[in-house]
């Protein structure tokens, strides 16, 4: 099993959203050097690491200067990308749309939002809600316009049980199927209806049955969807209680499915380690496959597949708040990575 690497081009982000870690990110803002990025793909290819590399872990990778030569470099090396995005920049920068739709594999839009009012939650003033939506609409045209294979999705967080950091009453996310019809009716649905008709493609109408926002995914037609999914505590660290028990047992899929490379170079097992409170070197100077083969690695991933948690960053992320969800947390981890 490869794992997929996500790598950390920047910590910058352009936008400042409640319910993400990385408007309160501990670690310097940077821009990953360019150098490293290179580095680093040379090895995948050379050690056949990974097939897929995510442009993704915190930060706001279309801020990257060298972006599109990343791109190029890693889709010339044969490996898929997966971005993951607000895309707002390329409104910002007027950047060129294609650069995107020619090198990627996956294109994952973080809208989060359904509403201005919600819009609100990004805490940006570059761009109202309706230009952003327009954007969204533009890069889904230009992908059938050029003939691109990328595959779309655009994500809506949604409110859930969880209380996060910065949690309050008004929070504005996604609520009620009320709000995602609002959101299908005035932004997407004629859309999605003129896009089929101009590119002759086969066309699935929204179902009433599927408007539930509770974990909506409507795909229009061939690799374009529209999903929703929960806010989460980002492993009990965004939790608003601090009170956390600690789990004593459980699987994770980290390191044997991803692995996350910070953009100073240190090596990380998820995505979730947004902090890098779990360093297993730093692969600037030190080759990956030198980290991978680490004791420290081995002992650690082997654990997750034993079900043992031999850090306290896991053990507070597979925890729980009270004795029930402590309780679930641990069994539902054994049963979500059953197949590691
Ligand atoms: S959710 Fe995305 S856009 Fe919002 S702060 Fe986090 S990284 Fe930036
Ligand atoms: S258990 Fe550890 S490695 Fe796994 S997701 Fe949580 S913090 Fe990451």
């Amino acid at each position: 099993m490869k794992p997929n690497i996500f790598i950390e081009i920047t910590t910058h982000c352009n936008m400042s959203c409640s319910f993400c870690p990385s408007p309160t990110l501990e670690r310097p803002r940077l821009f990953m050097d360019d150098n490293l990025f290179y580095k680093i793909i040379d090895e995948i290819k050379k050690e056949k690491i990974t097939d897929t590399v995510y442009f993704h872990l915190m930060g706001e990778p279309l801020l990257h200067p060298s972006v599109f030569d990343f791109m190029e470099y890693a889709f010339n090396n044969g490996l898929k990308i997966i971005l993951v995005s607000n895309i707002s920049f390329i409104h910002t920068r007027k950047m060129e749309i294609k650069a995107i739709l020619q090198y990627v594999t996956y294109l994952s839009i973080s809208l989060q939002s359904f509403n201005e009012e919600s819009f609100k939650e990004k805490k940006t003033k570059k761009i109202s809600f309706n230009e952003y939506i327009d954007l969204i609409k533009d890069v889904i045209e230009t992908k059938y316009a050029n003939n691109s294979k990328v595959r779309i999705n655009i994500q809506i967080i949604q409110n859930s049980k969880v209380k996060f950091k910065n949690y309050k009453k008004d929070i504005r996310l996604l609520s009620n199927n009320l709000e995602l019809r609002l959101l299908m009716d005035l932004y997407f649905t004629n859309f999605f209806k003129a896009i089929a008709n101009k590119y002759q493609l086969d066309y699935e109408p929204v179902k009433e049955q599927k408007l539930n926002y509770k974990n909506f995914h409507y795909q229009p037609f061939d690799n374009v969807s529209i999903s929703t999914r929960d806010v989460t505590t980002w492993g009990n660290t965004m939790n608003e209680s601090n009170k956390v028990i600690p789990a004593i047992i459980g699987k994770c899929d980290a390191l044997h499915k991803q692995i996350g490379i910070l953009a100073n170079g240190d090596v990380v097992p998820c995505c979730l380690d947004y902090n890098g409170s779990i360093v297993l070197g730093n692969c600037q100077n030190v080759p990956l496959t030198e980290i991978m083969n680490s004791n420290q690695y081995q002992r650690l991933k082997e654990g997750f597949k034993k079900g043992r948690l031999y850090h306290p960053y896991c053990k507070k992320c597979k925890g729980g708040t009270n004795l029930i969800n402590w309780f679930f947390s641990q069994a539902y981890s054994f049963y979500k990575n059953r197949d590691i």
